[in-house]
C-alpha cells in the first residue's frame, strides 16, 4: 500500500509543473498584477509603473535589504538584467549568457544555466544580457553567439536550442525575448559589423520558425519556410549594393501594443557609420538617401510579420543615432493613445498609437548639433555643417572633416529604459549630457570584421556632470526636475503609484526619488556600479523592490574621455532584494 501512493507521487511529479503554467492572459495584465513581474517592461506598454503604493514616499527610509544573491565566478561585467517573478521564483539573467532561478523568500539559487560560447564571438559593447521572457513552463533568453534558448523554468533543463544568426558575421543577442500569442520574437545585435536587422518569430513551445522580416528594403522576409514579402522597395533609399550590409540592429528587441494588435521595434544605425557611402542624392533629393528602414521604429503585424508602418527618427543617420530605444505606449492627459520614445539623437518624440504618426518632438538634452530642431511633418532641420565630413573630398581622401557633434554615438539617451508615471502623466527619462569628436574614414566590408569608416573620441559637455535623469512633461516638453550624475547613467528607471521613482547610478547608489519634487528620499550603496533594471512585486502583503548590481555595458569599453573619467569604478554581480517590513506600512 505504501509502495504504491509513493509510485503515484512520482508520476503526478513527472507531468505536473512544481510552479503554475504562465499564460498569455497573465501577460497581457501584468501591469496591473502586483504579486509578479512577467513581462521586460512590467507590463506589454512598457510603463515599468508599478500601481502598488504600500511602499510610498512617507514610508520609504524603512525599506531595508532582505537577502543579496552573488553571480559569482569571474565573469563579472555588466549587469543590465531585468527579473522576472512569477510564483516564488525570480529569475535573472547573468553577464556571459547565464541565467538563475533564485528563491524570491530566501535568495537561495534554485538552478543555474551557463551557455557554453564558442571561441570568437563579437558582442561590441559589453557582454551583458537584458533578461527573459516567460511563457507556459519555459523562460527565454537570448545568448551571445546569437542563439535563442528555452529552459524548462522549474528545473533549468534545456528544451530547445535555436540559432538566430550567425555569430561569425558579427551577429550576437543581449535583449529580453518578446512573447506575443505563443510566438517568442526576437531581433538581433551587431550593427558595428554589417551586419542586417531582422526579427523573427518562433512557435515559443517548438522553437520553430514562423516569420521572419528584415529590417533593410531589399531583403525578403519569410513566412511559414517561404517567402512573403521584400521589405521596402528595391534602392528607394539606398544607393547600390549598400542595403546588403544595410546594418538597422535590432537590438534592442521590441514591444507589443495589444490595442492595436502592433509588435513595435526599433532599428539601429544604418551601416557603415560613413554617411557619405550611403547617399543616393543630395540632400535636397527628397528622401533618396534615407536608407529605409535604419534608425527607425517599425509598426508590425504579429500574425504574418509584415511591416504595417515605419517611423524614421534620422534619416541618412551618420552619428550612431541608433533608432531602438523603448517605446512606451501610454495615454495622455486628454484621452490620446500614444507613444513616446526618447531617442539617441537627443529628442524625445510622441507618435500616434494607431499608425505610429509623427505628432511631436522636443529635445530632451541640451547642446544637440547635428538638427535645429524637427519639421511639422517629423524631419529632422539638419545643420549640414555638421555632418561629419566626405574623406573623399578631403587632400588625401583618407579623413573628412572632423566635426564636434553632441549627443555623442552612445546618445542622448541609450538603452538604459525610462519609465512613465500615471501618477503624474511625467516620462523620468535617464540622459547623459555628452559630445564627441567624429570623422569619416574610407571602408569595406569585410566579415566579421567592425564596419564603421568613422574615428571618434566622446567628452563630456559640463565640468560637474554627463548623467542627467529628468521628469518630462510629455504634452509640453517640459523639464519638471533633474538630478545630475557626474557619471554617465546607464540602469533603467521605475516609478510607482506610491510616488516614487527609482534608479541607480554608475558608483553603486541605489536611489529613490520623490516623483514631483525630484528630492532624494532613501538610497542603498550596493557596491558596484547599477546599469540593471528595477523592479518592484508583493508578497505575503509585503512590498519588495529588486535591482541588480555591477558595472560594465558600453561606456568603459567606448566612452573615450569619459571612460578614463570613470575607471575608478569596482566591477561586480550581486542581485539586491529589499522589503519594506509589514510593521512601517501606513494604509
Ligand atoms: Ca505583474
Ligand atoms: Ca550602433
Amino acid at each position: 500500500m505504501k509502495r504504491f501512493a509513493i509510485a503515484v507521487t512520482a508520476a503526478l511529479l513527472s507531468t505536473t509543473a512544481l510552479h503554475a503554467e504562465v499564460t498569455e492572459e497573465m501577460l497581457l495584465n501584468d501591469a496591473a498584477s502586483t504579486q509578479d513581474v512577467l513581462t521586460n517592461g512590467m507590463g506589454r506598454h512598457l510603463q515599468r509603473y508599478s500601481p502598488l503604493d504600500t511602499l510610498n514616499k512617507e514610508n520609504v527610509e524603512n525599506l531595508v535589504p532582505a537577502w543579496a544573491f552573488s553571480l559569482g565566478g569571474e565573469k563579472q561585467r555588466g549587469q543590465e538584467t531585468q527579473p522576472i517573478v512569477h510564483d516564488g521564483v525570480m529569475y535573472i539573467t547573468g553577464s556571459y549568457s547565464r541565467m538563475y532561478a533564485i528563491d524570491i523568500k530566501t535568495g537561495k539559487e534554485i538552478w543555474q544555466y551557463d551557455a557554453r560560447l564558442p571561441e570568437g564571438i563579437l558582442p561590441c559593447c559589453d557582454v551583458v544580457n537584458r533578461g527573459a521572457a516567460i511563457y507556459g513552463d519555459n523562460v527565454y533568453f537570448g545568448t551571445l553567439d546569437a542563439r535563442i534558448v528555452a529552459l524548462n523554468k522549474d528545473t533549468g533543463d534545456v528544451v530547445w536550442n535555436k540559432k538566430i544568426a550567425d555569430y561569425k558575421a558579427g551577429y550576437s543577442y543581449t535583449a529580453a525575448p518578446l512573447i506575443v500569442k505563443g510566438l517568442v520574437i526576437t531581433g538581433n545585435s551587431g550593427g558595428e559589423f554589417g551586419i542586417v536587422g531582422e526579427i523573427q518569430a518562433r512557435d515559443a513551445e517548438s522553437g520553430d520558425l514562423v516569420w521572419t522580416r528584415p529590417v533593410i528594403e531589399g531583403h525578403m522576409g519569410t513566412l511559414n519556410g517561404e517567402e512573403s514579402t521584400m521589405t521596402g522597395t528595391l534602392n528607394a533609399t539606398w544607393p547600390g549594393d549598400m542595403w546588403k550590409t544595410g546594418g538597422g540592429a535590432t537590438w534592442l528587441g521590441g514591444s507589443y501594443d495589444a490595442d492595436t494588435d502592433t509588435l513595435v521595434f526599433g532599428t539601429g544605425n544604418p551601416a557603415p557609420w560613413n554617411s557619405h557611402l550611403r547617399n543616393a542624392g543630395t540632400p535636397t533629393d527628397g528622401n533618396s538617401g534615407d536608407n529605409l528602414y535604419a534608425a527607425s521604429r517599425l509598426g508590425i503585424d504579429p500574425s504574418n510579420g509584415e511591416i504595417k508602418w515605419h517611423y524614421q527618427t534620422t534619416p541618412r543617420e551618420g552619428w550612431d543615432y541608433d533608432g531602438v530605444n523603448e517605446v512606451v505606449a501610454y495615454t495622455d492627459r486628454d484621452g490620446n493613445d500614444r507613444f513616446a520614445t526618447a531617442d539617441r539623437n537627443g529628442f524625445f518624440y510622441v507618435l500616434n498609437r494607431e499608425d505610429g504618426k509623427f505628432v511631436s518632438a522636443v529635445p530632451f538634452v541640451k547642446d544637440i548639433s547635428w538638427a535645429s530642431g524637427i519639421d511639422e511633418n517629423g524631419r529632422p532641420i539638419f545643420i549640414e555643417e555638421n555632418r561629419p565630413g566626405d574623406p573623399a573630398s578631403s587632400a588625401d581622401g583618407k579623413k573628412g572633416d572632423v566635426v564636434f557633434s553632441s549627443p555623442g554615438f552612445l546618445g542622448g539617451k541609450n538603452w538604459m529604459p525610462m519609465a512613465f508615471s500615471a501618477n503624474t502623466g511625467n516620462f523620468y527619462v535617464p540622459s547623459n549630457e555628452w559630445g564627441m569628436d567624429i570623422w569619416n574614414e574610407p571602408i569595406t566590408y569585410k566579415k566579421g570584421a567592425a564596419y564603421l569608416g568613422s574615428g571618434f573620441t566622446i567628452k563630456p559637455n559640463y565640468e560637474d556632470h554627463i548623467g542627467s535623469l529628468k521628469a518630462i512633461d510629455p504634452d509640453t516638453g517640459e523639464v519638471k526636475w533633474e538630478y545630475k550624475d557626474e557619471a554617465p547613467l546607464w540602469g533603467g528607471v521605475m516609478a510607482t503609484a506610491g510616488g516614487l521613482v527609482f534608479t541607480g547610478t554608475p558608483s553603486g547608489e541605489f536611489i529613490a526619488f520623490d516623483d514631483e519634487t525630484g528630492d532624494k528620499l532613501w538610497s542603498f550603496q550596493t557596491g558596484s556600479g547599477i546599469v540593471g533594471q528595477p523592479i518592484t512585486w508583493e508578497q505575503d502583503g509585503e512590498q519588495y523592490v529588486t535591482v541588480i548590481s555591477g558595472w560594465g555595458g558600453a561606456v568603459p569599453l567606448w566612452g573615450g574621455e569619459v571612460a578614463k573619467k570613470v575607471s575608478y569604478l569596482n566591477q561586480g554581480g550581486m542581485l539586491w532584494t529589499f522589503r519594506l517590513p509589514r510593521q512601517y506600512a501606513s494604509k
